[in-house]
């Protein structure tokens, strides 16, 4: 495989390894982990890098980014990459959730065995070391308990032009606020009453490095450690302690969190200075997010679409979830291709949809076998054709790789072909079947038009022809004449009929809800056609999740959920060539 391009990330992780910055580091684990038996060793790890979602919600495509760029440079660099769980805030996050990330994790390939350990991280196993930690900054005269109201702590931050004042307690002695934290975790106040806030300056440029929250009161049951606590630790808090405890050594995150850096670094040296934990420290890259055109990729639009009906749920082929990508049939190479080609960089930009759906289309011409489908149906006659008997055609079911040999599809008197493949006064340039005209059944015969039937409505229904005996693909002389149309068809004593989904984005505006229109207002109302098809009868048998190229129209999957044994539906995974706003 070609090596990812280069990129800033890459950079700093290749000069920190040039310069040994983490060679011979002591691994004792982290609290839970499998590999803490090697306590006293050095890391066999040469980088750790983590990705830690938070369990409230699916995984979408941004995720995927993060996923390839995290596990990506462990593998390329004899590191880790630790799937952890940030799940510290009780209230949101759910079982379904953990699991649904897992599975997409390891759809698109990555794992987390390494070192004879294999293991998922839990942020909320550490909240008694963070709880320890806390203590420790209270201790060292570096946090206290506010008791201000929620409005004072707010009219008390101050602005980006105005420093902020200092709370009325944050002078109080370390063993008043020890003793009035402890009542905090044993349930002796109310939620909101007070607060553990970090002491650095209430004037500093950055609002974050003003005094910021760290701990509060929450009475909530939380999914792993059920009613343990009744405090629970901030996220800013939390998530260095997290990289700290696990010897994160990149800990690369996107863009909104570069003003966080400042506490990360502060909190992570406090506890250093206090021997809770050890050099080197974690650092912190931040890199900017993907945004894509024509989808929205933030969980809480997400949940609005699901929770509002607009699709049928998280994996609905139509969302940017990972589970929706996958069902509509994107393929995890090209989600990983897709990720090495925008790249990691510091500039937030847009990505074209369309540089996803070559993606999808590039590794889908290399591994999708070829198929036949008819989808929308008219039929044509072969008048000069034996009634009752049929006779094989081969089709070869990879172009590119002779070595998938070739099947056989049945050819008889009455075909299904596509209603645009019959024009009956042909506009210029086409080449298809007209009356009177020529054109090639692909792997069968060269026919000639001979007439044709219209229902009432003037819709044609019935095409007629006649073929040419001597004109079989792949027989001798079967090119003596020569025409300039190719069709596909099916058999229709042969034909397999199915319900397929052609889907087009969910969006019609690049920038959903962009200037001041709602988001929901740009969805588009025909996200959605569903056909039935007629396929050649092969794809009868099309496991959920096989994934085809339906010759000229485009790249079709098996239903995960809805195809049945021996009755599969199809989903349309994207187009041959871009159609969109032609
Ligand atoms: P959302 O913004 O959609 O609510 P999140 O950032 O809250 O997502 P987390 O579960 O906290 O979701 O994210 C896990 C990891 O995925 C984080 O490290 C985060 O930086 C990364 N991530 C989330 N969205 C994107 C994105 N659009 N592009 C790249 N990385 C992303
Ligand atoms: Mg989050
Ligand atoms: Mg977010």
């Amino acid at each position: 495989p070609i090596p990812p391009a280069s990129n800033f990330i890459r950079n700093i992780v290749e000069r920190d390894l040039e310069h040994g910055t983490y060679a011979n580091r002591p691994w004792a684990g982290a609290p839970g982990d499998a590999a803490q038996q090697t306590t006293g060793t050095t890391d066999p790890a040469k980088i750790r890098t983590r990705f830690p979602p938070e369990p409230n919600g699916y995984l979408h495509i941004g995720h995927a980014k993060s996923i390839c760029l995290n596990f990506g440079l462990a593998r390329d660099y004899n590191g880790v990459c630790h799937m952890r769980f940030d799940d510290t805030n009780p209230e949101k996050e759910e079982q379904e959730y953990v699991d649904s990330i897992t599975d997409a994790v390891r759809w698109l390939g990555f794992g987390w065995n390494a070192f004879g350990s294999s293991h998922l991280y839990y942020a909320s196993n550490y909240f008694d070391f963070m709880y320890r930690a806390a203590e420790y900054l209270i201790e060292s005269g570096n946090a206290y308990i506010d008791q201000q109201t929620a409005d004072e702590m707010r009219a008390n931050r101050g602005t980006l032009t105005e420093p902020g004042k200092d709370s009325p307690w944050r002078n109080r002695p370390a063993t008043e606020s020890l003793q009035l934290f402890r009542e905090m975790r044993d349930g002796k106040h109310a939620d909101g009453s007070m607060i553990l806030r970090a002491k650095i300056d209430m004037t500093s440029p950055n609002i974050n490095m003003r005094d910021p929250a760290i701990y509060r009161i929450k009475r909530a049951t939380h999914h792993n450690t059920g009613d343990k606590w009744c405090i629970y630790p901030m996220y800013t808090f939390a998530h260095p302690v997290e990289d700290a405890l696990e010897r994160i050594t990149h800990s690369i995150c996107t863009l909104e969190f570069e003003d966080q850096r400042p506490f990360y670094d502060w909190l992570l040296e406090n506890l250093r200075d206090g021997g809770l934990i050890a050099d080197p420290l974690p650092k912190q890259y931040e890199f900017a997010r993907l945004n894509l055109t024509y989808v929205v990729l933030s969980k809480r639009k997400l949940i609005d679409l699901v929770e509002g009906h607009y699709v049928s749920g998280w994996d609905d082929p139509r969302l940017p979830t990972l589970a929706g990508a996958r069902r509509r049939g994107y393929t995890p190479e090209g989600f990983r291709l897709f990720a090495d080609r925008i790249g990691v960089s510091k500039a937030d930009s847009w990505i074209e949809y369309t540089i996803l759906e070559d993606c999808m289309r590039e590794t889908l011409n290399e591994s999708a076998e070829r198929r036949i489908a008819v989808l929308d149906p008219i039929k044509l006659v072969i008048d000069n054709y034996p009634e009752g008997q049929s006779e094989d055609c081969f089709a070869p079911n990879h172009p590119l790789k002779p070595e998938l040999g070739k099947r056989t599809v049945q050819l008889s008197k009455e075909l299904w072909i596509e209603r645009e493949d019959f024009m009956e006064e042909p506009t210029k340039g086409y080449f298809r079947l007209v009356p009177d005209g020529l054109v090639r059944l692909r792997y069968g015969y060269v026919v000639k038009c001979t007439g044709f039937e219209k229902d009432a409505a003037g819709n044609v229904t019935t095409v007629h022809c006649e073929y040419l005996p001597d004109t079989k693909s792949g027989t001798p002389g079967a090119d003596a004449i020569k025409v300039k149309g190719n069709i596909h068809w099916v058999s229709a004593a042969h034909a397999y009929a199915t319900e397929v989904r052609l889907y087009d984005r969910l969006f019609k505006e690049a920038h959903p809800g962009a200037g001041d229109r709602n988001y929901l207002d740009d969805i588009n109302p025909n996200s959605i056609n569903t056909i039935t098809a007629q396929l050649e009868l092969a794809l009868k048998d099309a496991k959920p999740e096989d994934r085809f190229q339906f010759e000229r129209h485009g790249y079709f999957v098996a239903d995960q959920k809805d195809s049945v044994a021996g009755k599969p539906v199809f989903n349309r995974t994207v187009t041959l060539r871009d159609a969109w706003q032609k």
